[in-house]
């Protein structure tokens, strides 16, 4: 039996999982996709105060492809203003090399990775909780779960824990583009209702262009990924 099984390889389940093995219990991480990162639908725009909270630069330094100081925001009617600091605001991170390095700091501290094992029932009996794995004959056991499955899982619902009432829908994909060196970020209610769209430089000559919004985000962008948050 497990002290704890983390539900979801997520940059929250593998961060948590981490801590908890590096103070001593045995924790699993049950992953739905096969490969820990794969199909992550997320810009990588981390603020640097959470470099400075946790030891992200040790844990997933080779997922930092650039430092913004600056980024430029677009009004509805084309205005722009440009805001800029001296010092770094943020990191723009590869989210999937960074999913795969965070992963990889808490097999590190001991965790045990289950990739391809979508948790299928929660339940609790005794002093245990029971979880169900599809595809797998035996249910793994542990003391503790922990829900980490992002948004959008059944489970949490699933147990009680109630329904996410508020959220936006957000799609991307990456570009070609030439000259872009400071994230943009573009308001108008046609492009994104409720939300915002940005552009964020990537590697050289690479970007994401993205948008959330309180509608179906997907309606003039065709042939980009999507998630929710
Ligand atoms: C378009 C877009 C752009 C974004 N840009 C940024 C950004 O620039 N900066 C930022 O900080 N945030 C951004 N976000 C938000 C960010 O992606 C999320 O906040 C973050 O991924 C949440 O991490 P998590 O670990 O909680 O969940 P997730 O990253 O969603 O991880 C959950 C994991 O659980 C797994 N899982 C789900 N159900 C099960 C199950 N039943 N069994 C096993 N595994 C399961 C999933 O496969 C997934 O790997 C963006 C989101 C979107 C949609």
């Amino acid at each position: 039996m497990f002290d704890v099984i983390v539900v979801g390889g997520g940059p929250v389940g593998s961060y948590a999982a981490g801590e908890l093995a590096s103070r001593g219990h045995r924790v699993v991480v049950c992953e739905r996709k096969n490969i820990i990162g794969e199909d992550v639908c997320c810009t990588g725009i981390i603020g640097s105060e959470a470099f400075s909270m946790l030891p992200l630069a040790q844990m997933v330094g080779g997922a930092i492809i650039r430092e913004a100081r600056a980024a430029r925001l677009f009004s509805p009617s084309g205005r722009l203003v440009r805001v800029s600091k001296e010092e770094k605001q943020a990191y723009i991170v590869h989210r999937p090399v960074f999913d795969a390095g965070l992963a990889r700091w808490a097999q590190g501290k001991g965790v045990e990775y289950l990739p391809g094992s979508e948790v299928r029932s929660v339940s609790f009996g005794g002093s245990s909780a029971v979880v169900e794995i599809s595809g797998r004959a035996t249910p793994l056991e542990a003391k503790v779960v922990v829900l980490a499955c992002g948004f959008g899982s059944p489970l949490p619902q699933k147990l009680g824990m109630g329904t996410i009432g508020d959220f936006v829908v957000g799609a991307q994909c990456e570009i070609g583009i030439d000259g872009l060196n400071e994230v943009e970020v573009y308001f108008h209610r046609k492009l994104a209702p409720g939300f915002f769209a940005w552009l964020a430089p990537t590697f050289e000559g690479r970007a994401l262009a993205g948008l959330l919004s309180r509608r179906n985000p997907g309606e003039n962008s065709p042939g980009v990924t999507r998630g929710r948050i």
